[in-house]
């Protein structure tokens, strides 16, 4: 494990923080870029991009590179276009009847 990773696992929820998948508010420490389940849909190169482009303390000082935020950019167009947001039109109807 490197230590990039060693730290972002140390990391714990310190601050209202949720994960960046569009609609997901699960919350995750600020160090991590969402929850398992979501960060795991990304793919492989979308994940070496992020943590390539991320600095440790970066959430703290809130002073992410230029880099980070493109590759953030990046990750929310890579959602958007492969799992956009289902339509109310598309939802099971009764759900919440
Ligand atoms: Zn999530």
């Amino acid at each position: 494990m490197n230590t990039k990773a060693a730290y972002v696992k140390s990391q714990r929820q310190d601050r209202d923080h949720h994960c960046h998948w569009p609609g997901c508010e699960k919350q995750v420490p600020p160090a991590m870029w969402g929850c398992r389940a979501h960060w795991f849909k990304l793919p492989k190169e979308l994940r070496d991009d992020i943590w390539r482009a991320y600095r440790p303390g970066q959430e703290k000082d809130m002073r992410p590179s230029r880099q980070y935020l493109e590759v953030a950019d990046k990750v929310q167009r890579w959602i958007h276009e492969n799992h956009p947001p289902q339509r109310a039109a598309e939802q099971p109807r009764g759900l919440f009847d």
